[in-house]
């Protein structure tokens, strides 16, 4: 049977591809790609030249059920994404379930993640963590999911797009408090990398105030709530209470 290799590919800086990821992807007899389009400039960069097979959130069902034909053949496929590790806000769950299904081997070939290299200069708690990828884009469902997630203690990792930055904290500040402890993490790896740490607060000022921070690629770690659990359930209550009525 045939092998499926999850390939992490490079968030930014083209440099962070792994030797293996490399010799891997050159080596397959095909890549399942998210957008072939983008994954075929990354080959170029690469000097890599293999075919590619589209997979994405649309066709994942169908498209798994070939691939996985493919692999029972005694292919050799790869599964990389737009940017960073498959799988982690990205497309591949279903193939990778069907593929491990039908008993094929499924090797990860690690490199980038925005959280985790987000984590790894935050300066937050890191022992624990909880990602919880994008919030919702509608603003109802958006606080529905912060009040769930006041009273955690864990490190929270969220992703965001340029064009909700500014929601989303206002929205934080709204159920968390602008006091709480936060990092930004923004185009990490990239040409105009910045790392601001400060209060929620003080974190949406910055950002009303400079459009350029407002541009590309974000991670938001917020600090855990450490308050004691009899005061974290109450004001999630509250919280939720006051959500509740505000949506009648
Ligand atoms: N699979 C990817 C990973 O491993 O990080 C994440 C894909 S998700 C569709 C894209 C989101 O990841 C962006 O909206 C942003 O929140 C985050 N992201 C990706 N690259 C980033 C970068 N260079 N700097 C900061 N955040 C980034």
């Amino acid at each position: 049977a045939g092998t499926l290799y999850v390939v992490a590919t490079p968030i930014g800086n083209l440099a962070d591809i792994s030797a293996r990821a490399r010799e891997v992807l050159a080596g397959v007899d095909a890549i399942c790609a998210e957008d072939t389009r983008h994954t075929r400039q990354l080959l170029q960069a690469l000097g890599i030249d293999r075919p590619l097979v589209a997979l994405h959130e649309h066709n994942e069902d169908a498209a798994a059920a070939k691939l996985v034909e493919r692999l029972r053949a005694g292919e050799r496929l790869a599964l990389v994404s737009d940017a960073g590790t498959p799988l982690v806000s990205d497309p591949g769950y279903r193939f990778v379930r069907a593929a491990r299904a039908a008993g094929m081997k499924v090797s990860p070939l690690p490199g980038a993640c925005a959280a985790i290299a987000a984590l790894s200069v935050a300066g937050l708690p890191s022992d624990r963590f909880c990602f919880e990828g994008f919030l919702p884009a509608k603003a109802a469902a958006r606080r529905e999911r912060l009040a769930a997630l006041v009273g955690e203690p864990r490190t929270l990792v969220f992703y965001e797009s340029a064009h909700r930055i500014g929601e989303a904290l206002a929205d934080l500040i709204a159920v968390f408090g602008g006091e709480r402890e936060a990092v930004l993490a923004r185009e990490l790896t990239k040409l105009f990398e910045t790392v601001l740490g400060d209060s929620l607060a003080e974190l949406a000022a910055r950002v009303a105030a400079d459009p350029d921070q407002r541009r590309g690629e974000f991670v938001l770690v917020v600090r855990g709530n450490h308050d004691d659990a009899d005061a974290r359930l109450r004001e999630g209550r509250r919280l939720y209470t006051k959500l509740c009525e505000h949506l009648k």
